[in-house]
């Protein structure tokens, strides 16, 4: 495994790392979770990412739960957790980056972890109702508590990240230091050019999610949706026209040679490709079998082998840079 500063943070993140969205709860418990966690830990990943709206906070006691069973040294992993959507019903609860909210929202979150502190604590996603302001004090007043280590966002225009990072610098207060966008080789609109002056001016870092689209680039949605996978899930029911667009799978069939010869499955091959990009710093993966777990851990094996050509090849499929 190789490891990546966060943006311009001190920590380094390694370049795969993992996550429990869908999984947790409703495709495994607490068996499964040790196993998959363990087997990535061993594999080198030292960053999990969850959130308090993953099975409505059963996925971060899952994961409190295994970290614990796992007994691994605090210094040697990262976790993040994420917050917006709230788990209960009332007017200052739900789909907001409020102060109240927040803080409350994080000392759950930590409750259900059973850690005295998360490493990353993002913004699932950006509040239009609450003032950035309010929202970077909140974070930096968390961080000061001991309660987060660092602090950043998720699926943030270029211009709020911006704004947040402005913020902080006038009052002098902790910025927020990476963001948590959506990428695989269909979604890459969160690295386009508004967003260049966020990695590269002031130095961001990114944890980017979905490299597989879901299990869509790993090919096994060609001759339709298996049993038992996510496509199958009744709650999920909105990503099935994702997973069967005739489109995509057309694409993910021209890109099953490329990977072939290079020796590697569509999923090591569609994870590799993440990390040709040096604007992101870790590639969540996830995983409903400990087998997928040790499949996409090996795609760190295959990051060197996008050579020109072959990233020429990709671009005539997608055919956009
Ligand atoms: P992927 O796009 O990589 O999809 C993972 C799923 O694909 C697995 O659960 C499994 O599903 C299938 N899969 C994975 N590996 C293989 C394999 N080798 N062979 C066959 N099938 C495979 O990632 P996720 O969408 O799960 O996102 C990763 C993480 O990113 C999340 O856990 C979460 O931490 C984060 N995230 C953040 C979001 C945000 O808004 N900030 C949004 C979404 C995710 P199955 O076996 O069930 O088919």
């Amino acid at each position: 495994m190789k490891y990546r500063h966060l943006g311009k943070a001190g920590i380094q993140v390694s370049e795969l790392s993992f996550g429990s969205w869908v999984t947790f709860h409703t495709q495994s418990g607490i068996e499964d979770a040790v196993t998959m966690m363990a087997a990535a830990y061993d594999a080198g990943v030292n960053f999990f990412d969850n959130a308090e709206a993953y099975a409505a906070g059963k996925s971060e006691e899952i994961m409190g739960a295994a970290i614990k069973r796992l007994g691994w040294r605090r210094g040697s992993y990262l976790v993040s957790t994420k917050l917006f959507w709230g788990l209960h019903n009332s007017p200052n609860e739900r789909n907001t980056l409020n102060r109240k909210y927040l803080i409350e929202a994080t000392n759950a979150s930590l409750q259900r972890l059973d850690l005295e502190y998360v490493d990353i604590l993002f913004c699932h996603r950006a509040d239009p109702n609450t003032p950035i302001e309010e929202t970077v004090w909140a974070m930096h007043n968390i961080i000061e508590s001991g309660k987060a280590l660092y602090w950043g966002t998720s699926e943030w225009e270029a211009a709020e990240v911006i704004a947040a990072i402005e913020i902080a610098e006038r009052h002098h207060l902790h910025k927020p230091v990476a963001e948590q966008p959506v990428y695989n080789l269909f979604e890459r609109h969160r690295f386009a050019p508004a967003y260049q002056r966020v990695y590269e001016d002031y130095g961001y870092g990114s944890t980017t999610w979905s490299p597989l689209a879901s299990g869509l680039l790993t090919g096994k949605y060609q001759s339709g949706i298996p049993e038992g996978s996510r496509g199958s899930l009744e709650s999920l029911s909105w990503l099935q026209k994702h997973l069967t667009n005739k489109d995509r799978l057309a694409q993910v069939a021209r890109l099953e040679p490329i990977a072939k010869q290079m020796g590697a499955t569509l999923a090591q091959f569609s994870l590799a490709w993440c990390l040709q990009n040096e604007q992101v710093s870790t590639v969540l993966t996830g995983a409903s079998r400990v087998e997928q777990v040790h499949e996409n851990m090996k795609a760190m094996e295959f990051v060197d082998k996008f050579t020109p050509d072959v990233l020429e090849e990709i671009e005539k499929i997608f055919g956009k840079k």
